[in-house]
């Protein structure tokens, strides 16, 4: 099959989250299985200084646009999947995050921005660039692709599209005064497309057009379709249940793999399990911490954002530190959270640590590190990060929401016996029901074989990108049907 595979960020050119992970191995994985998949990115300023080997193949007159849009190939790093860039300096070539400002504010021509890559996809989906390549499906992703199954329907011989929910709450919600300045087709004004509450609501694109839907796992294609987690989208997705499909992420298991980590002082595995303590311990020394080989080591890597459930370890807290424990924080986000948590370094330097950043080679470590990670997420689409744990034995505390529910087995005293238990699965979102699983991951770390167990029942979890990359070309498939 010829593929297009839209995203707004991918690794290893350009992240801020689980978005860029997928569309950095996803491509890859469907390539190794003999398909022509093409990688259509921005060309921010960071992905243009991280490739070499671009040349320009077209340019594009789209609508709004001052000047052509230029095409350039090049090559995803480290595969073989064809990149193509979307080449517009205006929108594109600045410094900072793809979404926002350094201030944090989103950037005010968003929608014009990602409304030009929907548009490029497009054109290159259909021939229509002078490259002599014809798409059989065009996969997108998030809001910042999802107009294009909608601009794609209107087209007589379109490529059949699947469209990939990663986050339901982000949707790109602009006022029609947007819609109208972007000159998008009036046909596609409704509340059965893209209008909503009378704005324009660009995920609606994807979501009401696309052949396929997709989210990235089972347990949240099901929470969308009610009102907790469906942000007003429900009755729609519910509408489309039939082409609603959840399938999980996978794992880049060269990038995040004990055996095999570059940022680790000590590689180990299941079978050199106590090889991981010297990793306890450089982490210890780095953060501040005192270095306490029987002392539980808890990491925890998010966005700090409401999503995360950073407010139920914050009034955890109190309860916590009373115990003989040790945290390692590593995220960037809301500066309230940022603050909060500094406050508590501050108070507690001894048995917490907080870098706030982003940074990727940190994120290794507190994943080959520590004992245990922390994941109470409010709600969680697939989350990458309890999958990361598993395969380095570090123990996941999560809530059972979404994804995390859906990957993590709960150490159940049946689960324990029977050996297939992987990690703590706390119910509901309170501070009674987080302090009750940190309790459990405690004692449960103080029965040494028990806790071996447990890490390396984690261990042996295998989450295949090949797997996914097959049940997305059943879906293509299928979706290539549902176009008639
Ligand atoms: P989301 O996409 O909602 O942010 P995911 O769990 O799906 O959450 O993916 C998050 C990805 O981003 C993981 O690979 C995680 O390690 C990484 N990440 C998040 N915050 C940071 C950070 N501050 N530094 C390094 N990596 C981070």
């Amino acid at each position: 099959m010829n593929i297009l595979y839209a995203s707004s960020e991918a690794h290893p050119l350009i992240k801020t989250g689980g978005l860029a992970d997928v569309a950095g191995s996803l491509p890859v994985a469907i390539k190794k299985l003999g398909h022509d998949i093409r990688l259509l990115l921005p060309a921010y300023h960071e992905v243009l200084a991280k490739c070499s080997d671009l040349k320009e193949v077209a340019q594009l007159n789209l609508p709004t646009a001052q000047y052509p849009v230029k095409i350039l190939q090049g090559k995803l790093p480290n595969s073989q999947v064809t990149l193509w860039l979307v080449d517009y300096p205006a929108a594109f070539n600045r410094p900072g995050n793809p979404y926002m400002t350094l201030q944090g504010e989103p950037w005010p021509d968003n929608p014009h921005r990602f409304t030009l890559l929907a548009r490029a996809a497009v054109e290159l989906s259909q021939n229509r660039a002078g490259l002599n390549w014809q798409a059989d499906i065009v996969h997108c992703n998030d809001w910042q692709t999802a107009l294009t199954p909608a601009l794609l329907s209107l087209e007589p011989l379109r490529p059949a599209t699947l469209f990939t929910i990663h986050n339901l709450a982000y949707q790109g919600i602009y006022k029609k005064e947007t819609f109208d300045a972007l000159a998008l087709p009036t046909d596609l004004w409704h509340p059965q497309g893209v209008e909503f509450h009378k704005q324009l609501n660009m995920i609606k694109g994807g979501i009401a057009y696309a052949d396929i839907i997709t989210t990235v796992s089972p347990t949240y294609a099901r929470e969308i379709q009610g009102s907790e987690y469906g942000n007003g989208l429900e009755g729609m997705l519910r509408h489309r249940s039939e082409r609603l499909f959840g399938i999980l992420n996978g794992v880049d298991y060269h990038e995040w793999n004990p055996e095999k980590d570059r940022y680790l002082v000590k590689r180990y595995s299941a079978s050199r399990f106590e090889d991981k303590a010297e990793n306890k311990r450089a982490l210890q020394k780095e953060s501040g911490l005192p270095i306490r080989d029987k002392t539980p080591l808890i990491g925890l890597i998010a966005r700090l954002v409401d999503q995360k459930g950073i407010d139920l370890l914050l009034n955890a807290l109190p309860h916590l530190i009373k115990q003989d424990v040790q945290l390692v924080i590593l995220g960037s986000g809301e500066q309230h959270y940022e603050q909060q948590l500094l406050q508590w370094q501050q108070w507690h330097p001894e048995k917490i640590s907080v870098t706030i950043g982003y940074d990727e080679s940190l994120a290794h470590r507190i994943e080959g590190s520590s004992d245990m990670f922390l994941m109470p997420s409010r709600f969680e689409p697939c989350g990458l990060n309890q999958l990361y744990s598993l395969k380095y034995g570090t123990v996941p505390i999560v809530r059972r929401a979404g994804g995390l529910a859906d990957t993590v087995i709960e150490a159940s005293k049946q689960n324990i016996e029977n050996r297939t238990a992987t990690g703590i699965v706390f119910d509901h979102a309170d501070t009674h029901a987080i302090c009750w699983a940190l309790d459990r991951a405690i004692t449960l770390y103080h029965q040494p074989e028990g806790w071996q167990q447990l890490c390396k029942s984690g261990m042996a979890q295998v989450f295949d990108w090949k797997v996914c990359a097959e049940q997305y070309l059943a879906l293509y498939k299928k979706a290539e049907g549902f176009r008639g």
